[in-house]
């Protein structure tokens, strides 16, 4: 194991490697899942493997992030549009016809080709093979003179030491999740506790069709309903209208969820046709992704309270502790576009910052 361990092989994780094993530090990388990539997750074709949608973030705005500017051109990563063309439908629930309406896109909103499984790809793609460890969710952290020592939770009764760790989790997960020997000081707790891990309560709903037959009717495939269970949803299509496909954000709150069940598919067929009419009662696939129910992302705390948009942290996140040997990195933490994938890569850059000076 390496003399820096960082725990998570999310956005903010896998980034915080490249840019320190690129300043030629060895790193390793504890992940609890046996997949990279966090929150960035993916649908593929079973029969060829490819990419097909997002199961978590779709867009960045690179006119507006800087940051994401710059990784896209260090990751010869290209961005796509998205298909915003013809009208939105306003759905307003089952006792009153949908109206359809030209609604404004988003200023800069991007997709990504390959979505942000490209980022995530690419940057696993130029780490040395042995850099991640798989199935290694860490359970325990604890300073000991001049080292840190890791254990897990699973059977293995591993441990791991090390000089440098870099936590790379949700601060809700980092607090819950691992336990911290001696316990983090008070205000930390405090910060990582209050910070809410975005979009962590949500769940995303893509379906899959043979064609994207509302472009044919001058549709661009939004919804916005006040009734659900989609709040919104989109065209996400690839850019020549194949494979064709729409992705929606499902508004109803985890315990509504939860009581549907199974049946949650059919109230969003319901939603659809009431939307598009028969064509959307025929899709090829549908698939639904409860990140509420995921333990690496969504905490109880996540599960309470109103869902809020992370504020910029208290700059203690940012700070190192243990003697300077922990640090904490993700979205969550950054100090610019906290929760989304530029606050990931801006909170990358801080952690192998404070790495590198360090020396
Ligand atoms: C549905 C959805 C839609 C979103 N839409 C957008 C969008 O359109 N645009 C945007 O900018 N952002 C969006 N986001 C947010 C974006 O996904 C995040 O900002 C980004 O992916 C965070 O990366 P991260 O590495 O900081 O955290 P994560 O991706 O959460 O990575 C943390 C990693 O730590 C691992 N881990 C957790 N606990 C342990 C443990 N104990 N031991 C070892 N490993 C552990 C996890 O398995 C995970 O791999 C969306 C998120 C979701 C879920």
């Amino acid at each position: 194991m390496s003399d820096i361990v960082i725990i998570g092989a999310g956005l903010s994780g896998l980034a915080t490697a490249l840019l320190l094993q690129e300043a030629g530090k060895s790193v390793s990388i504890l992940e609890a899942r046996s997949r990279p990539g966090g929150r960035i997750h993916s649908l593929y074709d079973g029969s060829t493997g490819s990419y097909l949608a997002d199961l978590g973030p779709t867009w960045v705005w690179p006119d507006y992030q800087p940051v994401v500017r710059q990784w896209l051109d260090k990751l010869n990563i290209v961005k796509v549009a998205q298909f915003e063309s013809g009208n939105a439908i306003l759905d307003y629930g089952p006792d009153t016809a949908p109206e359809r309406r030209y609604l404004p896109g988003q200023a800069g909103i991007a997709r990504l080709n390959g979505g942000p499984q490209a980022l995530i790809d690419t940057i696993v793609s130029r780490l040395p093979e042995s850099t991640i460890h798989f199935d290694h969710p860490v359970a325990s952290l604890r300073a000991l003179p001049g080292k840190l020592e890791l254990k897990f939770s699973d059977a293995s009764h591993k441990t791991v030491v090390c000089e440098t760790v870099v936590v790379a989790t949700p601060p809700r997960i980092a607090l819950e999740s691992i336990h911290f020997d001696p316990p983090l000081p008070t205000q930390l707790q405090e910060a990582l506790s209050t910070q809410p891990t975005w979009m962590a309560p949500h769940a995303k709903a893509v379906i899959q069709y043979e064609t994207a037959f509302w472009r044919d009717r001058g549709l661009s495939g939004r919804i916005a309903s006040r009734h659900g269970p989609l709040v919104e949803a989109h065209d996400h299509s690839g850019p020549d209208g194949t494979p064709a496909a729409l992705f929606g954000f499902i508004g109803w709150p985890y315990e509504t969820r939860t009581e549907f069940g199974n049946q949650l598919q059919s109230h969003i067929f319901t939603q659809l046709k009431r939307c598009f009419g028969e064509d959307s009662s025929t899709p090829l696939s549908i698939h639904v992704e409860d990140w509420a129910r995921d333990p690496f992302t969504a905490t109880p705390t996540d599960l309470q309270g109103a869902v809020t948009h992370p504020e910029i942290g208290a700059e203690i996140l940012r700070q190192p502790h243990y003697d300077g040997n922990l640090l904490f990195a993700s979205a969550e933490t950054a100090r610019q576009s906290p929760g989304l994938i530029e606050g990931a890569l801006v909170a990358a850059e801080q952690a192998a910052d404070k790495i590198l000076k360090q020396g």
